[in-house]
């Protein structure tokens, strides 16, 4: 999302850009999304709930996303919902097929199965969606992104001198149904297992690894699952939620569920949507350090830090922000 919305923006300020597409396909993670842009109600919120992340980045993203909300709006994408039900929270619901030919139509060329040249020319901008890809592969997990985001932008970046910000080891996912259940990117949203304080949660070893209830977003608790014996866990729920969608969509997938003493255990993995962690900019987007290049998106590192903040959001705002600043 960030590279289109970087694009579309320069083009409006008369500039030429080229989106330079990793994929077969234009629009990232943000065509495989729920696709709510939003932003928490108050920065006071924002700091509570992500209260590690850069508090200039933070304001950067949240003084600039109303504007920049309009801006995607006159785009002229299907809008789904018009507020977001969460009362911590404020922003819009798009149809994602809607919005992504909508920043196609508005970001000009666009090279599709071409990776980020290994030298090109500034200024540019890095918006390669994070390392999800990578980590979870390092660490075993499954994959609920893209499949091209592994890192490119963060290497090509480092490679040139940037620094990194936030945690590489923090990311935002989900709970979804253990092997042998098979996921497809269209299921991605509706196998999440959200049980919020309705489901204990257990590891391979019998134990409760994850006291209280999970945070709002989940991802604190999927997060935890990553670190347990093979990256698995088991929510138990009383047998009543039998005919529950959640426990539908695991049985359909062909996800693993007991059922014994008037419960269900249902197995799940974790799943990495993104990482937090990555290249250090400043609040004009700049990669610290490096003159003419900027980063946007996932590549940025230290927005959420310590808890989650929307992600379409932050490559919405941070991206209209990257190719303002590149003109300039
Ligand atoms: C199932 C699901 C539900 C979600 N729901 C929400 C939600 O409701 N609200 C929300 O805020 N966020 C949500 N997200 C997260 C959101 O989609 C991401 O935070 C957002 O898309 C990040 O934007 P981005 O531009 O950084 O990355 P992306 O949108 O993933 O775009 C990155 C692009 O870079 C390309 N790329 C990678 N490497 C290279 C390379 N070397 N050269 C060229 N191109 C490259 C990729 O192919 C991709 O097209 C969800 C994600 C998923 C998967």
């Amino acid at each position: 999302m960030a590279g289109l919305c970087a694009a579309a923006r320069a083009r409006e300020l008369g500039a030429d850009p080229v989106v330079i597409e990793k994929g077969d396909r234009p629009g990232g993670s943000m065509l495989l999304s729920s696709c709510v842009v939003w932003r928490y109600e108050t920065f006071e919120d924002f700091r509570r709930e992500c209260p590690g992340g850069d508090e200039r980045l933070q304001r950067a993203v949240f003084d600039g996303f109303d504007e920049a909300l309009e801006w995607l709006v006159s785009l002229g994408p299907e809008v789904v919902w018009e507020e977001t039900p969460n009362p911590l929270t404020t922003g819009k619901r798009f149809e994602p097929r809607s919005l992504t030919d909508a920043l196609v139509r508005a970001a000009g060329e666009l090279r599709l199965s071409e990776a980020l040249p290994r030298e090109a020319e500034p200024p540019l901008v890095v918006a390669t969606g994070g390392f999800a890809v990578r980590y979870a592969r390092e660490h075993r997990l499954l994959v609920r992104c893209n499949p091209w985001s592994e890192g490119d932008g963060l290497d090509f970046a480092r490679q040139r001198g940037a620094e990194v910000a936030g945690d590489l080891d923090e990311f935002y996912g989900r709970a979804m149904p253990a092997p042998p259940a098979t996921i497809t990117e269209a299921d991605y949203v509706r196998l999440s297992q959200l049980w919020d304080g309705e489901a204990r949660f257990v590891n391979e070893d019998g134990d409760e690894f994850f006291p209280g209830p999970p945070a709002w977003h989940e991802s604190d608790l999927a997060q935890a699952i990553a670190r347990q014996p093979g990256g698995t866990a088991w929510f138990v729920v009383s047998s009543d939620y039998r005919d529950d969608p959640r426990v539908e969509a695991l049985r359909g997938a062909g996800g693993t569920i007991v059922e014994e003493f008037g419960e269900l255990s249902l197995h799940v993995a974790a799943a990495v949507t993104h990482t937090q962690g990555g290249i250090r900019v400043d609040e004009q987007a700049g990669v610290t350090g490096v003159d003419g290049l900027f980063a946007a998106g996932a590549d940025v590192g230290g927005i959420s830090t310590g808890g989650y903040s929307s992600g379409l959001a932050a490559a919405l705002v941070l991206g209209r922000v990257a190719a303002e600043s590149a003109l300039r």
